[in-house]
């Protein structure tokens, strides 16, 4: 998959290339690039913003600025879906995720203090995503949710196995997985289910499987 990102502070997605899952997935199944409204804005002295028609506190993300952005990069706006960042979008849950990561390219559009001009959700993207309903700084935070999120899906993200029984997953009927213990097996008096000591593989998984969680 091909991943771009775009955002006005590209420094925040330095350490994520570091760790697992995107260190796993980079090069190989997932390329990664991130861009910078400000390399390739119309305006002068680096402008990405200006003040919002009608009046009000903070700046408002440029739709010519983003449109040149996309014109840079795609030669305009691209095939594949183009995915805006803001609090007022459709809220991101693993059945998004998978549908994201079976995509072979996604455009992520993150903004920053006021947000975007509305004509760049009516015209430049397929999608408005949010992370959750409260209000963030910026869209670097949800873009590397979504970025993770998406990647711990792709093969060779994770160690073998382990991203196929996780919470709202499909293999746990979207519930909540079960507790996880591990050494010391007492800890100041708190104790681990006997049955997790026992090698009994078959009470064990029946134990995990009585231990999930629906979800309301
Ligand atoms: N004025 C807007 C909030 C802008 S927050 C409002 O009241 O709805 C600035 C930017 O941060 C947003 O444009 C978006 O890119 C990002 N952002 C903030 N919270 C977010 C969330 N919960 N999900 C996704 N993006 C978010």
């Amino acid at each position: 998959m091909r991943l771009d990102v775009f955002t006005l502070v590209p420094a925040a997605f330095d350490w994520a290339r570091e760790r697992r899952p995107l260190a796993a997935v980079l090069g190989g199944e997932l390329e990664l690039r991130i861009f910078n409204y400000r390399d390739s804005t119309p305006l002068t002295a680096g402008q990405v913003d200006d003040d919002p028609y009608g009046g009000g506190p903070g700046m408002v993300l440029r739709v010519d600025v983003v449109a040149a952005a996309l014109e840079a990069v795609y030669g305009g706006v691209p095939e594949h879906r183009v995915i805006a960042l803001s609090p007022q979008g459709r809220q991101l849950d693993q059945e998004l995720v998978e549908e994201l990561s079976l995509e072979s390219a996604l455009t992520v559009l993150s903004a920053r203090f006021e947000g975007f001009d509305q004509r760049i959700l009516d015209h430049l993207c397929t999608d408005v995503v949010s992370i959750g309903p409260y209000v963030l700084s910026g869209g670097e935070i949800p873009a590397l949710a979504l970025v993770d999120a998406v990647a711990r899906r792709l093969p060779g993200a994770l160690s073998e196995g382990s991203g196929e029984v996780e919470s709202f997953s499909a293999a746990l009927d979207g519930g909540l997985e079960y507790p996880h213990y591990t050494r010391p097996a007492e800890f100041r008096g708190w104790t681990v289910p006997e049955i997790l000591l026992s090698g009994d593989h078959a009470r064990i998984d029946a134990w995990r499987r009585e231990n999930v969680k629906a979800l309301s």
